[in-house]
């Protein structure tokens, strides 16, 4: 096993290992307030947050589907589509627009991924705070399933991917804060 491999592995573990804390503690009725989203919001280029707007901001994926994995995540706190302003879905769609543009600008890609996951049964891995995947895809991918069910091999690790992301990310948009 690489280093990246073992690199990646171990991202993909303390996510799982966090879950399973967190799923334990709300069935023992515990409260768990923090949510990885909302402190992610005002985090800087070291937490691999791209871009921020008004509403929403886009981050790296820590545990990518693929290499290039976005998620763009509204600054507001909820479960549902419906739960937020018209203003801030557009902001949503605008945000997933750009990502949409700028990854296959950089990976060209056969195909894209956009998906909302909406609570725990939709397969949601952070359930209470809505976020946008958008990912890249080739012919050659395995399929989704396949995919969330074993640890893959990335061809590039995430700082190069952030390093590609940024840079053709619109200059307005970029998160300065390192
Ligand atoms: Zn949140």
């Amino acid at each position: 096993m690489s280093h990246v491999d073992q690199l990646w592995a171990g991202w993909r573990h303390d996510y799982v290992v966090k879950a399973a804390d967190e799923s334990r503690e709300r069935r023992a009725g515990l409260d768990v307030p923090e949510c990885i989203l909302c402190e992610l919001e005002t985090k800087g280029q070291d937490h691999f947050v791209v871009a921020r707007n008004l509403n929403c901001f886009v981050v790296m994926n820590l545990y990518p589907y693929a290499s290039g994995h976005l998620m763009v995540v509204p600054n507001e706190h909820h479960q549902n589509l419906e739960d937020f302003n018209v203003d801030v879905r557009n902001s949503i769609m605008d945000m997933t627009n750009t990502a949409s543009k700028v990854l296959r600008e950089i990976y060209k890609p056969d195909g894209i991924n956009i998906g909302i996951n909406m609570g725990e049964a939709a397969g949601a891995g952070i359930p209470g705070h809505l976020h946008v995947h958008v990912l890249p895809r080739w012919n050659a991918d395995t399929n989704f399933l396949t995919a969330v069910a074993n640890t893959r091999v990335m061809p590039e690790t995430l700082e190069s991917s952030f390093g590609k992301i940024y840079e053709l990310w619109p200059q307005e948009e970029k998160n300065e804060q390192q």
